[in-house]
C-alpha cells in the first residue's frame, strides 16, 4: 500500500515562540505529495505545528489519501521505562501519561522540568533525565549526566546502540539534546492519537495498514545525501525535512511498508535504519503531478451536467505549485500556504473604545456618581503607569490600555469634570465602552485559513495578530493560446476571412485578474506540428494551459485532436449554454483546457470552469462564485438538459439580459454586469420571477 503523502517534521522544544524569520532549531515540517517535491514550512510555535498538522491530515484523510508523517524525537524510552511510570510496557500508554502530564502553551511555555522531576521521583536514586538550566537544577533533577546513579535503567535504546553519534533521550539540555522534544513531542502524538482513532497506526507498535501512519525518524541517518541536497543558503533543519520527506516519497512502497514493521515494539525504532542506501539511492524524481487520466469521463457519460462537471474537477485536481515565505507587504493576492496562528492577540491588551473616564465598574452603579480623578491619562501608545484605586477615575483617550483597576468606560459626553473630579449619570454597565483582550483574535488561533486569497483586509489581520512575512504558494503559472488560420494579430492587418485574436486578450487579462502569472503562447494556425510545438513549449513554461478554438470534433479541430493523440482528452460535452464542448485534457503533465473559439463562450467557460479549476491548481480552496436570487426584468422560455448563462445586468431591483443570445456578440459581454444563471431543467421565467445573478465581481473580475 502507497503512501499519498510524505510528511517529515522537525520538532523544537523552544520555550519561546521561534523568530518571524525563518530560522534553524526551530519547527520545520516537509510535505511531499504525489512524489513530487516537497514543500517546506516554519511553525514558529508546538502549538501552531500541531494546528497545521491537524489541518493536513484532516484534509488528507477527507480526500482518501495515505499519509506517512515522521517525527525527528524518540518515540519511546529503554526498557522498563514505561513499565516504571505506568505499570505496563505499553509505550503507547505512557504517551497518554506524558499527554496528562505536560503543559505546552501556544507560546511555547511549558513545565518540562516538573514533568521530568516528576518522571525521575519514580524511578529510584538520581536521574535518569538530567541537563536543565543552572537555577532548575536539584538532586531531582541533576544539571550534569555524571551526577546520576542507580535509577536502573538502561542508558540507550537498542536502536540508538546502533547509532553512537545520537544522543540519550535523558539528556534534556544543551548542545544536541533530543530529550525535551520528546517530552514535549509525545503529548502531541497522543492528541492526534485520539483525533484519528482507528484510522492512525504508530510504527513499529501497531501494524502499519492504516490511513496515517506515525513513525520516528532521524534525518542524519543520511546526512550526507542532505548536505548534497541542500540549497547553497538552505537553512540546516528545512533541509533535512525537504531531503528526508522526498527520499521517503520515492522508496519503493513495498520496501517502505516492510521498513515500518520492523523494530522493537517496547522501545520503538528509526524509520529506515539500515536501511540508509534504499534512502539516498537517486531514484527518478516526482511521477506528473497530475496523473494523464486526470479528466477521463466515465464510459457512455454522453452530456454531462454542470454539477458533475465541478464535482469531478474538485475531486482530481489539486495543487501542483509549491511555496515560500514572502513579506507580509507582497502578500496581497497571493494564495496562503498555511494557516495563519496568531501570535498576538487582538487587541493584545484590554483598551479604551472611546474618549471618556475609565474606574471599576463597581463605583459607576449609583444613579449620581462622583468620582476623584487621579493625575495623569492613558492614551493610545502611552499607558498610565499606576494602578486607579477603586472609587477613582482617569482620563483615557481612544485606544488606551486600561490601566491597571479599572473595567468600565463613560463616554466624554456623558460627564461633566472639573480637573479633580468627574460626575456622571449611573448605573454604567460593567465594561461599557470597552474592548476586551482577545476579543477578535486570540493568540495561537487560526487566524486566516490556508487556501485563502489574501486581500487588503487579510493583510490587515495578519499584521495586527502579529506577523511580518506569510506562507504563500508560488504563483500558478497559465499559458494562453489562440488556435485558428483565421486569427491575426490585434492591430495588425486583416483581410477577408480573417478576424482580429479576441480571446487571448481577454484570456489573458482573466488570468492575470486572478493573481496568475500569464505565459503568452501567441497564435497558432490549425497546423498539428506546430500546435504541437507550443504545447510542449507550455508543459515546459507553465502549469497549466488555456487555449480558445479547434476544440471541437471537426477536421481542423487540432486541439482536441492532439489530446486525443496523446491519449489524456477528455472531450467533456457539457450541459452548458454557451459553451459547449470543451476539451479537457492533459499535455506532458499539464493541464489544458481547450476552451471554444467564440469568444462569449470562451469567456463563459472560463468564468464557470477554469475559474475554480485554476483556483484548486494554484492552492485555492474550490470556489463557487456567489449569485444572489432576484427578480427578473425579462421573459424566457428554456429547454431542459443544460444549464443557461445569460449575459446580464441589474437595473432598478431587476435582472436585465442582452438584447440577442448570439454567441459572437462580445459587446452583448461589455453591456453586461455579470450572468444570469438557469438552471438545467425546463423553465419559463416571466417578469419579476426570481432568477439567480451573478454579478462580474463574484468571478473576481
Ligand atoms: P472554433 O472553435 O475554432 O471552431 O471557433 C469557433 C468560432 O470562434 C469561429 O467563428 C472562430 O473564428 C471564432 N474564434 C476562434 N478563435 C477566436 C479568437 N481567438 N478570437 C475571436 N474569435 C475566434
Ligand atoms: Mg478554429
Amino acid at each position: 500500500m502507497r503512501f499519498d503523502t510524505i510528511v517529515v517534521v522537525d520538532w523544537s522544544a523552544r520555550s519561546a515562540p521561534s523568530p518571524e524569520r525563518p530560522t534553524k532549531d526551530a519547527i520545520w515540517i516537509g510535505t511531499v505529495r504525489d512524489g513530487g517535491e516537497a514543500e517546506a514550512t516554519y511553525l514558529r510555535t508546538r502549538h501552531a505545528a500541531e494546528t497545521h498538522l491537524v489541518s493536513l491530515l484532516e484534509r488528507e484523510r477527507k480526500d482518501g489519501r495515505r499519509v506517512l508523517a515522521g517525527f525527528d524525537f524518540s518515540f519511546g524510552y529503554p526498557r522498563g521505562f514505561a513499565r516504571g511510570v505506568t505499570g505496563s510496557d505499553d509505550t503507547l500508554a505512557l504517551w497518554a501519561w506524558l499527554e496528562e502530564a505536560v503543559e505546552d502553551r501556544p507560546d511555547n511555555a511549558n513545565n518540562r522540568w516538573d514533568v521530568a522531576r516528576r518522571l525521575n521521583a519514580l524511578f529510584p536514586g538520581v536521574g535518569p533525565f538530567w541537563g536543565c538550566p543552572a537555577g532548575e537544577a536539584s538532586a531531582e533533577l541533576p544539571a550534569r549526566g555524571t551526577e546520576r546513579r542507580g535509577h536502573g535503567l538502561p542508558e540507550r535504546r537498542r536502536a540508538e546502540t546502533l547509532l553512537p553519534r545520537m544522543q540519550p533521550c535523558w539528556k534534556l539540555y544543551t548542545t544536541g539534546s533530543v530529550g525535551s522534544q520528546a517530552l514535549l513531542g509525545l503529548p502531541m502524538l497522543h492528541r492526534l492519537r485520539q483525533r484519528f482513532g482507528a484510522d492512525l497506526a504508530v510504527s513499529p507498535f501497531e501494524p502499519p495498514e492504516r490511513a496515517i501512519v506515525l513513525a520516528e525518524v532521524f534525518p542524519s541517518l543520511i546526512a550526507q545525501a542532505i548536505a548534497a541536497r541542500a540549497g547553497p543558503d538552505e537553512i540546516a533543519d528545512r533541509a533535512q525535512v525537504r531531503v528526508l520527506s522526498e527520499a521517503l516519497a520515492r522508496l519503493d512502497p513495498a520496501r517502505l511498508s516492510g521498513m515500518l514493521r520492523e523494530g522493537d515494539t517496547e522501545e520503538g525504532w528509526i524509520l529506515g535504519l539500515g536501511h540508509e542506501d534504499a534512502l539516498v539511492q537517486d531514484a527518478p524524481l516526482a511521477p506528473p503531478p497530475l496523473s494523464d487520466d486526470c479528466f477521463a469521463l466515465p464510459p457512455g457519460v454522453d452530456w454531462t451536467p454542470v454539477e458533475d462537471a465541478f464535482a469531478m474537477l474538485r475531486a482530481r485536481l489539486r495543487p501542483v505549485v509549491g511555496a515560500g515565505i514572502v513579506p507580509l507587504g507582497d502578500a496581497a493576492g497571493r494564495v496562503l500556504a498555511d494557516d495563519v496562528i496568531a501570535m498576538r492577540s487582538n487587541p493584545p491588551e484590554p483598551n479604551t473604545a472611546v474618549d471618556g473616564y475609565a474606574f471599576a465598574g463597581s463605583a459607576g452603579q449609583g444613579a449620581e456618581v462622583i468620582l476623584p480623578l487621579v493625575e495623569g491619562r492613558a492614551a493610545a501608545g502611552r499607558p498610565y503607569a499606576g494602578t486607579v484605586p477603586t472609587g477613582h477615575a482617569v482620563r483615557v483617550l481612544t485606544g488606551a490600555a486600561l490601566p491597571a483597576g479599572v473595567d468600565t468606560v463613560v463616554l466624554d459626553e456623558d460627564t461633566r469634570a472639573d480637573g479633580a473630579r468627574v460626575a456622571f449619570r449611573g448605573p454604567v454597565k460593567i465594561g461599557a465602552n470597552t474592548r476586551k483582550a482577545g476579543e477578535d483574535v486570540v493568540a495561537g488561533g487560526v487566524a486566516l485559513e490556508a487556501g485563502r486569497r489574501l486581500g487588503p483586509a487579510d493583510l490587515a489581520l495578519a499584521a495586527a495578530v502579529g506577523l511580518g512575512d506569510l506562507p504563500v504558494r508560488n504563483r500558478l503559472r497559465v499559458a494562453v493560446l489562440s488556435t485558428g488560420d483565421e486569427i491575426r494579430e490585434p492591430g495588425s492587418e486583416a483581410g477577408s476571412g480573417q478576424i482580429f485574436d479576441a480571446n487571448r486578450p481577454m484570456l489573458a487579462s482573466l488570468a492575470a485578474r486572478w493573481g496568475y502569472e500569464v505565459i503568452d503562447l501567441g497564435r497558432c494556425p490549425d497546423d498539428r506540428d506546430e500546435l504541437r510545438a507550443r504545447l510542449d513549449r507550455a508543459a515546459v513554461e507553465a502549469d497549466a494551459v488555456l487555449t480558445s478554438g479547434g476544440a471541437s470534433a471537426g477536421d481542423e479541430d487540432h486541439v482536441s485532436a492532439l489530446l486525443r493523440e496523446s491519449g489524456a482528452l477528455a472531450e467533456w460535452r457539457i450541459a452548458l449554454k454557451p459553451g459547449r464542448p470543451l476539451a479537457l485534457g492533459m499535455w506532458g503533465g499539464v493541464p489544458v483546457f481547450g476552451l471554444p473559439g467564440n469568444p462569449v463562450a470562451a469567456f463563459v467557460c472560463t468564468l464557470i470552469f477554469a475559474r475554480p479549476a485554476l483556483g484548486v491548481l494554484a492552492g485555492e480552496a474550490w470556489r463557487e462564485p456567489q449569485g444572489f436570487d432576484v427578480p427578473a426584468g425579462f421573459e424566457k422560455r428554456k429547454k431542459p438538459g443544460r444549464r443557461e448563462y445569460l449575459r446580464a445586468r441589474m437595473r432598478d431591483g431587476r435582472a436585465e439580459v442582452f438584447k440577442s443570445e448570439g454567441s459572437g456578440r462580445i459587446s452583448g459581454l461589455c453591456w453586461a454586469e455579470g450572468l444570469v444563471e438557469l438552471e438545467d431543467g425546463e423553465r419559463h421565467v416571466r417578469h419579476g420571477d426570481p432568477v439567480r445573478f451573478i454579478p462580474y465581481g463574484s468571478f473576481g473580475i
